[in-house]
């Protein structure tokens, strides 16, 4: 069988073991004669798939029982535009480290007052700003942050602290990626392509104690409010099935990988690798990320020129090594690391490297 090592940014590599369970799961699931994808989203059968999803969310990620776990279609980015929606109504305070953290403040300056108490848009996106909570005035309805910036590399390594203002993030890419104490945020959203299973479902986290100030007007559709999702436990509309199945078996994955501990050491070992390259040749792969913010998720790379960018890009496919083209926005190269990538995937490509190195420096 043809796979190859698989570095793509999301759409991302999946466990090879949980796409032949899901093979089988294609044409009879369960036994029942029929394929996951072509039962009722009523049945018993997917129900305790999606009851089974939460459940695993649950216990990986060791939320607070007073969470609701909700699965929402349209992408990350129609959270940029649901938070607001439903929570902004006198300000809403914005980090902005990247792209979509810029996009989810687009959203929100639609709905209404926006503040953005921190950027790193001054130096491209290299590091993480910093944050003290004198930095909010107080009557803001939440804090917004991207936790990994995908695009440039960036990635939170501590919690703010908020006081009394809530906490939202956007964890699309680094969920489930290591320990981490996720109650301490009030909302957290994360499209599940890039850590969690294939594109089509959006997993939101939110405390029961935010969700009670959520929108209830009927003045906004229940398809953008949370409230529905809730009372409905996310099957108000018919739900995305098999992206929920998919995600239920990365998550079972996880859990038999050995949880969030043993999947985060092992991306740390993988990140290890594969940034060695900017603390060794410095004049060749230079690091873009300033040091304590460099994510484990993420690893961005510059090389002296665009056509060696572009050279190393082309032998690494010729090599086996798919997807290390950096985002349009950024240029360079960027390997994503993400809970899937295999030990071996990531020390055949720093092997890679070091040798492209060697002949090209
Ligand atoms: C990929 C990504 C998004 C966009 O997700 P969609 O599902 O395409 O809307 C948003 N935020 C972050 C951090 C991402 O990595």
């Amino acid at each position: 069988m043809g796979r190859i090592y698989n570095f793509y940014p999301g759409p991302a590599a999946l466990p090879l073991s949980v796409l032949q369970k899901a093979q089988e799961a294609l044409f009879d699931f369960r036994g029942m004669g029929a394929g996951v994808m072509e039962i009722s989203h009523r049945s018993a059968e997917f129900e305790s798939v999606l009851l089974s999803a939460q459940q695993r969310l649950k216990r990986l990620l060791g939320l607070d029982p007073s969470t609701h776990i909700l699965f929402i279609q349209g992408g990350a980015r129609l959270q940029f535009a649901m938070v607001p929606m439903n929570f902004l109504q006198t300000a809403a305070a914005y980090i902005e480290t990247g792209n979509w953290s810029e996009g989810a403040i687009k959203e929100a300056r639609r709905v209404g007052e926006t503040r953005v108490i921190g950027s790193s848009a001054d130096r491209q996106y290299a590091y993480i700003p910093s944050f003290d909570k004198s930095q909010l005035r107080g009557d803001e309805d939440y804090l917004h942050i991207t936790t990994n910036n995908t695009i440039y590399g960036a990635q939170w390594h501590s919690i703010p602290d908020t006081g009394k203002i809530p906490l939202v993030a956007d964890m699309s890419s680094d969920i489930a990626s290591r320990p981490h104490d996720y109650n301490r945020y009030d909302l957290i959203y994360a499209g599940a392509q890039k850590n969690l299973g294939p594109a089509g479902v959006t997993v939101v986290l939110v405390k029961d104690s935010f969700a009670q100030k959520a929108n209830r007007s009927d003045k906004l559709s229940p398809m953008l409010r949370y409230q529905t999702y809730i009372d409905k436990n996310s099957l108000y509309n018919t739900p995305p099935v098999w992206s929920i199945f998919m995600l239920d078996l990365v998550l079972e994955w996880l859990e038999d990988e050995g949880g969030l501990a043993e999947i985060g050491a092992r991306n740390q070992k993988k990140a290890e690798m594969l940034y060695r390259f900017c603390d060794e040749r410095p004049d060749f792969y230079k690091g873009c990320i300033d040091r304590p913010d460099r994510s484990l998720m993420n690893i961005t790379l510059r090389l002296p020129t665009e056509d060696l960018e572009k050279k190393l890009v082309a032998e690494a496919k010729q090599a086996g090594f798919l997807g290390l083209k950096g985002h349009k926005l950024s240029g360079g190269i960027r390997i994503s690391n993400y809970n899937a990538i295999p030990v071996e995937a990531a020390e055949k490509l720093a092997g890679f490297l070091d040798e492209f190195a060697r002949k090209n420096a």
